[in-house]
């Protein structure tokens, strides 16, 4: 179980205490391995792979150098950082599933709590935090967007706005699974539209749950800055493997 974090903002310490309570009358289990007794057991956590600090500046990919990896350097991205936890594998994997499609919406808070120390650890700028939407009917059949979830506590912890209404998903995509990155890049296409009156002149904090090639976060970032943000950084708590050169 992560350590609750003593950031001196009273609304985000409440929220954290509201879903203590909530475990104090609901006794939870681990996301990862369906142990009872915490949200997140410590065996889960020694079991994820978290990525390591050294990392791409741009897209966030484990690099051995500083600097950009392959192909950042040959294919500019719209966000400043894309920097993601832990890879999308093990207890991580199941505790994704569990947040998305078993409506287990205390781990919203649980998660947000080490994508809070990676923005603290990379010095993230940002003042406005946005989730990555889900289409509307997809919303409606969920009840929630785990995205949203994650990002709400990151806005109460950095005292920042947070806005479900900035960037509304406007297409029904097909799933990415299987496509090669220029068929990802074209399926969330124009996919996405931004408010000019909620963004302009914002460096806006993007949040997922699981990023693969990072076409849907390069697609909302691109979105964002036509309508006037200043900046676009992105955070998801999972990065799934993806294949660049073969599915180019
Ligand atoms: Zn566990
Ligand atoms: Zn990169």
């Amino acid at each position: 179980m992560f350590p609750l974090i003593g950031y001196n903002k009273p609304a985000y310490r409440i929220y954290q205490y509201l879903w203590i309570g909530l475990d104090w009358l609901y006794p939870p289990r681990c996301a990862g391995c369906d142990t009872p007794g915490s949200r997140w057991c410590q065996r889960c956590e020694n079991r994820t792979q978290v990525i390591s600090y050294s990392v791409c500046t741009i897209c966030g990919r484990e690099v051995s150098e500083p600097g950009l990896c392959v192909h950042c350097a040959k294919r500019p991205l719209n966000f400043t950082y894309l920097r993601s936890w832990a890879n999308f594998e093990g207890p991580v994997r199941s505790a994704i599933h569990r947040l998305k499609y078993r409506n287990d919406i205390s781990l919203g808070e649980t998660f947000s709590r080490p994508l809070i120390r990676l923005i603290d650890y990379f010095k993230i700028n940002f003042d406005l935090v946005v989730p990555v939407p889900l289409a509307k009917k997809r919303l409606q059949e969920r009840g929630y967007n785990q995205a949203s979830l994650l990002a709400y506590p990151i806005s109460l912890a950095f005292d920042s706005k947070f806005s479900s209404q900035a960037l509304i998903k406007i297409k029904e995509t097909s799933t990415q699974v299987g496509l090669s990155l220029n068929q990802r890049l074209e399926n969330v296409r124009n996919a996405f539209e931004a408010k000019v009156f909620l963004v302009e002149n914002k460096k806006v904090l993007l949040v997922d749950d699981v990023c693969t090639s990072g076409a849907t976060l390069d697609e909302c970032a691109k979105t964002l800055k036509q309508v006037g943000a200043s900046e676009v950084s992105a955070l998801t708590l999972a990065r799934a493997n993806f294949e660049m050169e073969k599915s180019n």
